[in-house]
């Protein structure tokens, strides 16, 4: 990151699968002016994850009583359990400098740049669908049902992309970090002001996907 630089806001959402979670992770890891805003969730904790690192873990009453004080910069429901991003989360981390990124939905993603048009977008992709059913697999910590809906929603959220600034597809993880950190450093190619020809390539590798 570019010392000095005002901290930013970014939106990363990518269905779920993407390799999203390591990516991020290893961004914020790599660089400690950047920092991962924790979510609020109503789904239960899985086997790795701690309360108030990985999400703030809370029950439908405590989730509604942050909504009913408009505490919520965004929230969503995905895969029937509510998630939300604290304005507090997000304005504490960008009061103390540092560049803050969101890991969240579409849904969540299009109230951001509604509150926040000055947030920068990414959208991350799985190569495939064949691809992401077998990391979801691959990953088994959710049960027959769940994986079923993930991999028929993820269809509906790549159709999304256009929405957003920035389309990287994860092929390989280490040239996707790459292409991510270049993003935050502002040297990144938005597809959107980068001319149609990036905008048909987007559009030929996501049908050569089998989306
Ligand atoms: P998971 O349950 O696998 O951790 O996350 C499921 C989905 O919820 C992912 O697409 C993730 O990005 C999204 N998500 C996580 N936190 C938030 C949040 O605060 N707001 C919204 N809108 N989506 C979130």
């Amino acid at each position: 990151m570019t010392s000095g630089a005002a901290p930013r806001l970014f939106v990363v959402s990518a269905p779920s699968g993407t390799g999203k979670t390591t990516i991020v992770r290893r961004l914020v890891d790599g660089h400690p002016g950047i920092s991962l805003a924790v979510s609020h969730t109503t789904r239960p904790a899985r086997a790795k994850e701690r309360q108030q690192r990985d999400y703030f873990f809370v029950d439908d009453g405590e989730f509604d009583a942050i909504r009913r004080g408009d505490g919520f910069l965004e929230h969503a429901e995905v895969f029937g359990n509510r998630y939300g991003t604290s304005r507090r989360e997000v304005e504490g981390k960008l009061a103390s400098g540092r560049t803050v990124i969101l890991e969240i939905d579409w849904q969540g993603a299009a109230q951001v740049r509604a509150a926040m048009p000055e947030a920068e977008t990414v959208f991350l992709l799985p190569p495939s669908h064949a691809e992401l059913q077998r990391r979801l697999e691959g990953r088994n910590s959710d049960s027959p049902e769940v994986l079923a809906r993930r991999l028929s929603e993820a269809r509906e959220d790549v159709g999304k992309w256009r929405d957003f600034h920035y389309v990287l597809i994860n092929d390989d993880l280490e040239a996707t970090c790459q292409r991510m950190s270049r993003i935050l450093d502002g040297r990144g190619d938005r597809y959107s002001t980068s001319g149609e020809r990036r905008r048909e390539r987007v559009e030929q590798l996501i049908a050569s996907g089998g989306w």
